[in-house]
């Protein structure tokens, strides 16, 4: 399959926009069943994997609807385990919930097909380098969020040549961030186009996001995961300590994060490995980098190298990510070489 299409950038972030709103309709039904379902073992996790599929469905079938002219993507599912006898109770439950959304005249095939789509491999060259154009997704980023009905999202980016050159990140419990109160806001960026913000759930103003403009170190907000096996939770208090912040950090999962940080909810995002052989994956990333290097952020590894998105499914040359508003980003890596060592 060719990935070199030719694409309007406009066009593709307006596709990515109608998309990520689709699937959130999904995700938070489900995630609202969960809360609901007394009966539902909080260690099922059952209904999150349904959500991801269906969520998976949903955005590529609005893709694929909508005209984008990017026809690949590397999607975080694959619908091998709903294929079969085995698959066949959970195979239902997505189909079902995909219908909701895109219509009742979709057959299984085609949400399994919409789902299959996000099975592109790019090549590698003899380098390890991967070139072309594809979507990247996480259906559902911060499963465990999404199970303890904290935060999630749906983070979908374009990657062009080993750039990410736009990105859509839906995340529904995350305020709209206006006097409403409401819960659900979209992220968008292009690349040289700035970043906005709407809400995710109704229609409603779009309005350009900035990171915050702390300059002094000490005086920052810091973020990380939830999930002490994501991000090394001691490390990030002597870091902190190091900067002579005070404040405690903001534990969010997601790519909730990075959203948080664009508009200046916080001004650090540490993920310090737990483990080297970790690999971060692209999904978990492209989305929320675009979105606050467009709102002015700055976004590397742990050693301050960019991310490199050009080297498959996965950021294979880097370590960590260390994101902040841009002025106080190299007081952070200082930091964090100091206590990385
Ligand atoms: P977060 O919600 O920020 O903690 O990140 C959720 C993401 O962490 C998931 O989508 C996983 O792909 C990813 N993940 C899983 N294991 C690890 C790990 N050992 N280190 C860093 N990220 C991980
Ligand atoms: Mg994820």
């Amino acid at each position: 399959m060719s990935t070199s299409q030719p694409f309007d950038i406009t066009a593709e972030l307006e596709h990515a926009r109608r998309a990520v709103r689709a699937a959130a309709l999904v995700t938070r039904a489900v995630q609202q069943n969960l809360v609901q379902a007394v009966t539902l073992e909080k260690s099922d996790k059952s209904p999150v994997t349904v959500a991801d599929f269906a969520s998976q469905a949903v955005v590529a079938g609005t893709l694929a609807r909508a005209g984008s002219a990017v026809r690949a993507m590397v999607g975080e599912e694959d619908a091998g385990d709903l294929r079969g006898d085995e698959g066949s109770k959970r195979r239902a439950q997505v189909v079902q919930h995909t219908r909701g959304v895109l219509g009742e005249d979709l057959s299984e095939e085609n949400v399994l097909s919409f789902i299959d789509f996000g099975g592109h491999q790019p090549a590698l060259d003899a380098e390890g380098r991967a070139s072309g154009t594809y979507w990247t997704l996480d259906p559902i980023d911060g499963t465990k969020g999404f199970l303890r009905s904290e935060q999630y999202a749906i983070a979908l980016a374009l990657i062009h040549d080993g750039q990410v050159v736009l990105g859509a990140l839906g995340c529904p419990r995350l305020p709209v961030g206006d006097d409403s109160g409401d819960e659900g806001v979209l992220m968008l960026a292009a690349r040289g186009l700035g970043a906005f913000s709407e809400p995710l759930f109704r229609d409603g103003e779009r309005r350009a996001i900035r990171v915050s403009s702390v300059q002094d170190p000490s005086q920052a907000r810091f973020c990380e995961s939830v999930e002490a096996g994501h991000s090394d939770q001691d490390q990030s208090v002597q870091i902190a300590q190091l900067l002579g912040i005070t404040a405690p950090g903001l534990r969010m999962d997601s790519q909730a994060k990075y959203a948080g940080l664009s508009r200046g909810d916080a001004s650090i995002y540490l993920r310090l490995p737990t483990r080297k052989d970790y690999r971060e994956k692209i999904w978990d990333h492209a989305a929320g980098l675009i979105v606050v290097e467009e709102a002015g952020g700055r976004v590397t590894d742990v050693r301050g190298a960019a991310l490199d998105f050009g080297r498959g499914g996965t950021l294979a040359v880097n370590s960590g990510v260390i994101a902040t508003n841009g002025p106080i980003h190299d007081a952070v890596l200082a930091a964090v070489a100091k206590v990385l060592g």
